[in-house]
């Protein structure tokens, strides 16, 4: 097919504009109603090339017209499910595969394929709303998707129901499950700092904090899981320790790194929950990353680089509260000459401990920071005299 240019004319064009318009490419005011491919429609569809990563000439070729052909689907005007051979792709297939992301579902990339990984995990968002698990997303889904959409703070309703489990669970640890994972290891030693005759590694120490960690709360009759040893041969990616919490059923999943900057004087600690930029949020992931760095704060005096919301890997595929914390820089002086000392490592730890007892506190008996004092708590725990 020769390419459609600058200059035609004829309903081909009447068309290609009608797809730009919807896209918001072309004005509203004028953009279906004439057949000329003028100056705007070329502006116009250089900006869909560029948006697409097709090569940008202006012109509308046989590539450039699928592209556009799978543009003209809005989210909802068909059904989607997936077809094999060819799988459908569009652009509500791309729409459904960024909300689907952005409810902390995992699609891959939203790539406008709607190939297995789409289908298992539209599958997985209806069982979690009450639908038939059949990976088609048809009338009913797209309803449970509207009703649940971006609007919904908390993410997904996973994440809401998850937040009435806690409340109802009581203040006990015991008997829960925590895995803690010390980031890096293996042939990834994270953030290395030479200090004289010593060199501190990120992942050595992080471990060493996981271990301790491991010891408190094993000691409050928590069930304790560590994502890797002191030595692995290998780093395991993000996305099998995220898997190992899951197959655990872990209630709490919490990852321990140090920071590490060109400039020495970039020091604190910071916490990191699962969310994204247009405000969906895990609800109890952002109040346990909260706790957390409150306590740390309060206990240890780092500087407070606060909590952010991330959609890593880590955090997007652990479906418990997960938080991911920063304990400080390991290059900045001020910092490294702290966590180096295992006194230190103790109080960080005390304060790791006192946010996850916090999160299970019922918010109207919560205390304040920095006032648990996790030994008379495990004694209490021990000898069973924490009840409610
Ligand atoms: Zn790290």
């Amino acid at each position: 097919m020769r390419p459609i240019r600058p200059g035609d004319r004829g309903p081909a064009v009447t068309e290609i504009r009608t797809v730009l318009t919807g896209l918001d490419l072309l004005s509203k005011a004028t953009g279906p109603y004439h057949d000329e491919f003028d100056a705007a429609t070329e502006q116009a569809v250089r900006a869909f090339q560029q948006s697409r990563g097709l090569s940008v000439d202006g012109r509308v070729g046989a590539e450039t017209w699928r592209a556009l052909d799978a543009a003209r689907w809005r989210l909802g005007a068909r059904t989607l499910y997936h077809a094999v051979p060819v799988p459908l792709t569009g652009e509500d297939v791309r729409s459904l595969q960024e909300r689907l992301l952005e409810m902390g579902y995992d699609v891959g990339r939203a790539d406008a394929i709607y190939g297995v990984r789409t289908s298992r995990a539209v599958a997985q968002f209806q069982r979690e709303v009450g639908l038939t698990p059949d990976g088609t997303c048809g009338p009913h889904t797209m309803s449970a998707l509207r009703r649940l959409g971006r609007k919904v703070v908390g993410g997904r309703p996973q994440w809401l129901r998850e937040s009435d489990a806690i409340r109802q669970s009581g203040p006990t640890l015991v008997g829960r499950t925590v895995v803690i994972d010390p980031g890096h290891g293996g042939t990834d030693p994270g953030v290395v700092v030479p200090d004289g005759p010593l060199r501190w590694t990120e992942a050595d120490l992080v471990h060493d904090l996981a271990s301790r960690l491991e010891g408190r709360l094993a000691a409050s009759g928590v069930r304790v899981q560590l994502t890797r040893g002191p030595a692995p041969e290998t780093c395991l990616p993000d996305i099998d320790r995220a898997q190992l919490a899951n197959s655990l059923g872990a209630d709490v999943f919490i990852s321990l790194h140090t920071d590490g900057h060109a400039n020495p004087e970039a020091e604190g600690v910071a916490t990191y929950h699962y969310g994204t930029d247009n405000g969906v949020t895990s609800a109890t992931g952002e109040r346990l990353a909260g706790l957390v760095q409150r306590e740390i704060v309060a206990r240890t005096g780092l500087r407070d680089c606060r909590t952010h919301a991330k959609a890593w890997d880590l955090l997007r595929l652990t479906r418990m509260p997960a938080v991911r914390i920063e304990v400080g820089y390991l290059t900045s002086p001020a910092d490294r000459k702290r966590l180096v000392d295992p006194r230190f490592r103790d109080k960080l730890v005390e304060a790791i401990v006192a946010a996850v007892q916090r999160m299970y506190l019922p918010i109207e008996r919560d205390v304040p920071t920095g006032s648990i004092d996790v030994s008379e708590l495990r004694a209490a725990v021990a000898a069973g005299t924490v009840v409610d």
